[in-house]
């Protein structure tokens, strides 16, 4: 993770539109909030993703840490395809649901539990095989909840601890946004298409990763050392981006013959 720096070429969409498109959500496509719940999803945000879903016909996945459930309820009317939770839990194409084990870790949800009840400012996330437990709020205890937390991850073989954005992600060691991704990729309409998968936090790392062994593109978006070799300065820039694709698209298909009355 060492090309912070690294030069890149600035990330064209309308370049792109061969290849499976994976996006994050929280701080990618949504700007980070003071608390999980209080992010915004932009106007027009939704209505981008369903006309570059459609040119893509259909290439287009959220990857995320956050449970499904709760992106499908920004998103509003557009169902995507999915994974949730790092990919402990993913939506397929057809809408199938495709859930990974649950390891057992109560010693890590005891101790996160714990800290929260010391300190309500402190929150925890309980996802279904992982656990978030975040300290926006208390930046001043990040020191004490890192070393809590990694003390009692000691006790919990085959789960990692991650260091977020003002939160300490616990999951299981062996599924990733990374497997995530590749099990999307072994799938109708992803198959034989080059990935492209936009994050912005430590979790995506292993994403990027994967789609550029893949051949395929890893946008950052924000600051920090990251494997991604494109980056993107904010999440607004990406909408930016998305937009004028969408926008560029629309006003192709609508000169589309038959498409224009
Ligand atoms: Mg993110």
């Amino acid at each position: 993770m060492k090309n912070a720096d690294r030069a890149s070429t600035p990330f064209k969409l309308l370049e792109w539109l061969d290849c499976a498109l994976f996006l994050d959500f929280d701080g990618t496509l949504v700007d980070l909030a003071p608390t999980p719940d209080a992010v915004a999803v932009a106007p027009g945000l939704v209505d981008a993703l369903r006309v570059i879903r459609d040119r893509l016909d259909g290439r287009l996945a959220i990857v995320s840490g956050r449970p499904i459930a709760q992106i499908d309820a920004m998103l509003a009317t557009l169902t995507l395809p999915m994974a949730g939770v790092h990919g402990m839990e993913r939506r397929d194409a057809d809408g199938m649901l495709h859930y990974a084990p649950v390891p057992s870790f109560s010693t890590v949800q005891e101790c996160a539990l714990y800290l929260a009840t010391r300190d309500p400012r402190l929150r925890v996330e309980q996802k279904r095989g992982a656990l978030a437990l975040h300290y926006r709020q208390a930046p001043e205890l990040e020191h004490l909840c890192k070393a809590e937390m990694l003390a009692a991850i000691r006790e919990t073989p085959g789960m990692l601890l991650l260091h977020g954005k003002m939160v300490i992600e616990v999951k299981p060691a062996g599924v990733t946004k990374g497997t995530a991704i590749r099990d999307f990729l072994a799938e109708a309409p992803f198959i034989g298409s080059r990935p492209v998968f936009a994050g912005d936090d430590t979790t995506d790392e292993v994403g990027f990763a994967y789609v550029q062994q893949a051949g395929g593109l890893a946008l950052k978006v924000g600051e920090g050392a990251s494997v991604a070799r494109h980056r993107i300065a904010t999440p607004q820039a990406l909408r930016a981006e998305l937009a004028h694709a969408a926008h560029t698209l629309s006003a192709a298909m609508a000169k589309m013959p038959g498409k224009n009355e």
